[in-house]
């Protein structure tokens, strides 16, 4: 072991456990590519300032949570917590919205990070697929994203999860209820800092996880009363083309999330196996961050899902997922003229698409059959002096062990038939 670890709350991806991560990747991308998402990329980091006015200065996020530094040059930037803020300001940037076909719809998928109290299923290096539509205002909208992050769960094998469902109100209603709020909070028996939160931003003490802060909070007022009638319009209509859909989903009044800029929709995926860590995903309508960035009016609705905690939900349910073998042939060179020989084959095999590895390092048959056994490959090659001198190469079926000698020119036709 070398005297370096990975630092606290990460941890490496390492083969086999690795390919769960990449098929977790995938099976989320798969719907949004199916859906008109096209693919964007952003830098691990940015302006400190985009996430403190876009996440929300009041959030865990940003006053606690943040890999802050500055630059040799002087410039303050932050290691992403999120990205949502950073694909706007992407979409901004480059004026895409300009482009005249709204919405614009992305995913991503990448790192973020968040200095966290490290325990099982929260750390401070994780990874999350997302997909957000910018610049429309459309209850389809939000449907349509609900509908692909429940596709693509399902999609994983997951039953064990549900959907939470809310609407966070607007402009017009949310100030009303925020005010109603406070009052009701500044009126409860609770601890400094959270009273300073509840002046600040009240809709997150409703967050709070505390269970003696939750039973305060019974008769805290709701949102659900305080929608404006367009947003009970609006709410109504994604909540009935989602019923419409076979989409199964709880109404869920104290969604409120731990980011600043959701309005109306907001939703998070909740998985029973996980524990206190039990949200593998989560999203909503943000009609009003491109405004808080320097934007022009931009509403937008998007979600990231967590690879990691959806990985962790895959074991609570013990799921497998369908991981086809990485290699199809093994193959075993004895002595030099059959290394050169073999090597050619093997490159061959790989230019026609079959997936085949090698015995490196000058193993004897021993030790090589066991490596041909570890990779999982379903044939092995063997070639030895004696084949050499026969023209033919040993093809063993590692699944019933019955063995054949082939012609060496015949290997690549023989075994792309074989494996279809
Ligand atoms: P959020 O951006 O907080 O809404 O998180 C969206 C999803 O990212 C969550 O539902 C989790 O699956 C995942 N996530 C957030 N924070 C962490 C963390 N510290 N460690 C692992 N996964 C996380």
């Amino acid at each position: 072991m070398s005297t370096f670890k990975a630092p606290k709350g990460t941890y490496d991806l390492l083969p086999p456990d690795s390919a769960k991560y990449l098929a977790v990747r995938e099976a989320i991308a798969a719907p949004l590519r199916n859906s008109g998402y096209g693919y964007i990329e952003t830098p691990g980091f940015e302006n400190v300032e985009l996430f403190a006015r876009g996440v929300g200065e009041s959030t865990d996020i940003v006053t606690k949570e943040m890999y802050v530094f500055e630059t040799k040059g002087g410039d303050r930037l932050a290691l992403r917590p999120e990205t949502t803020a950073a694909v706007l300001r992407a979409v901004l940037e480059a004026n895409l919205h300009k482009a005249g076909n709204l919405p614009v719809k992305v995913w991503y998928s990448g790192s973020q990070y968040r200095y966290e109290r490290p325990q099982k299923g929260r750390y401070r290096h994780f990874s999350q697929v997302g997909a957000e539509a910018i610049g429309a205002e459309d209850p389809a909208l939000d449907a349509e994203l609900i509908i692909l992050a429940d596709q693509s769960y399902r999609a994983l094998g997951l039953r064990n999860f549900r959907i939470l469902l809310n609407s966070l109100g607007d402009k017009e209603c949310r100030p009303v209820y925020r005010a109603a709020l406070q009052d009701f909070l500044r009126g409860l028996d609770l601890d400094e800092d959270t009273l300073r939160r509840a002046e600040i931003n009240p809709l997150r003490v409703l967050d709070d996880k505390r269970p003696d802060v939750q039973k305060k909070l019974t008769d805290a007022p709701l949102l659900r009363d305080y929608l404006c009638d367009a947003c009970k319009a609006y709410h109504e209509e994604v909540r009935s083309l989602l019923v419409a859909q076979g989409v199964v989903f709880e109404d869920d009044t104290k969604l409120v999330r731990g980011l600043d800029y959701y309005t109306r929709t907001t939703f998070e995926f909740v998985h029973d196996g996980l524990g206190s860590q039990s949200a593998v995903g989560g999203g909503g309508r943000y009609d009003g961050l491109s405004e808080m960035i320097g934007g022009p009016s931009l509403p937008s609705v998007g979600w990231a899902l967590g690879v990691d905690r959806t990985v962790l939900a895959l074991e609570a349910e013990g799921i497998e997922p369908d991981i086809p073998s990485a290699t199809s042939v093994f193959a075993v060179p004895l002595g030099e003229e059959a290394r050169r020989i073999l090597f050619a084959k093997v490159t061959e095999l790989r230019k026609n698409g079959v997936a085949a590895d090698f015995s490196y390092g000058g193993k004897g048959l021993k030790a090589a059959m066991k490596a041909a056994n570890r990779s999982g490959a379903r044939y092995t090659l063997v070639l030895g002096e004696r084949d050499l001198a026969e023209g033919v190469v040993q093809l063993k079926d590692m699944e019933s062990g019955e063995q054949i000698a082939i012609g060496v020119n015949e290997i690549v036709a023989e075994l792309e038939s074989r494996l279809g």
